[in-house]
């Protein structure tokens, strides 16, 4: 790979897997809420999500059912531009930051980047324009100049179908140079996204809880499949991503725990 993609993790939850699939042994696992930053050409860098928010969260009752459903574990070091600063990386220098996603364990440090362009898709448009409890939005948690952030918006049409490794995707090339590809993986929430850094590692976001659980999308329990936008199209987007894997692209979810920090480059 071109460049370098580092992996900081800002904040976790934990849950028990038997809860959550269907045959899987009592294990009480712990999700660190993972933040991928690649150093690429011209000086672009790009952040993939933002961690939980440190601190109080002003997300009244949604926010209070959503602590009580996911209690995370965030203290002040796990504050994304904290990491950064930690490892010598100044937050105002992050160019891009792409979300996954909406939900508060990826847009909790949004608030730390004013001066990036914002990538994101139309379903996240649209479900930041009409958030419901069950797309788990807190939209208390987004700063209020994000509406009028610098923002570029991938519209649907805009996602070309790309083989990668003998594997069919829908992308945009967010560069033109393919160092870094937005990737259209549906079901987990509208519009989800990942990313295929220097076509070697696939950011895969909320995909799967973790690149090991690919193979049990397929039997969520009843309670954490209503939770998907589309449950369905979770699981063909699972299945996708194994494949992925099978080819030999690193595939890393946002909440796998990972040990090191340097993922490629
Ligand atoms: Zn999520």
């Amino acid at each position: 790979m071109t460049g370098r993609l580092r992996h900081y993790a800002c904040g976790s939850t934990s849950h028990d897997l038997a809860s959550m699939f269907r045959g899987a042994p009592p294990e009480r696992r712990r999700f660190p809420s993972g933040v991928f930053l690649y150093d690429g050409a011209d000086g672009r860098r790009v952040l993939f999500d933002t961690g939980y928010a440190t601190g109080e969260w002003a997300t009244g009752w949604r926010g209070a059912v959503y602590r009580r459903l996911l209690p995370p574990r965030v203290e002040d070091a796990d504050d994304v531009a904290r990491r950064l600063q930690d490892d010598d990386v100044d937050p105002a220098s992050v160019t891009h930051v792409v979300l996954s996603h909406l939900h508060p364990d990826h847009v909790g440090g949004v608030r730390r980047f004013p001066d990036a362009t914002f990538v994101v898709s139309e379903g996240l448009q649209r479900t930041l324009a009409a958030p419901t409890l069950r797309s788990g939005v807190l939209t208390g948690l987004l700063p209020d100049w994000f509406d009028s952030a610098a923002k570029r918006v991938l519209r649907a049409d805009e996602f070309a179908p790309r083989v990668v490794r003998g594997v069919e995707v829908a992308a945009v090339d967010l560069f033109g140079d393919g160092s870094y590809l937005l990737v259209d993986l549906p079901g987990h929430a509208d519009g989800h996204l990942g990313a295929l850094v220097g076509g070697s590692v696939l950011l895969a976001g909320d995909a799967a809880w973790g690149s090991d659980l690919l193979a049990d999308a397929p039997r969520l329990r009843t309670l954490p499949r209503a939770v998907q936008f589309d449950a369905d199209a979770y699981v063909r987007t699972a299945h996708t991503i194994a494949g992925l894997a099978d080819a030999g692209v690193r595939v890393v979810c946002s909440h796998d725990p990972l040990l090191g920090r340097e993922l490629a480059g």
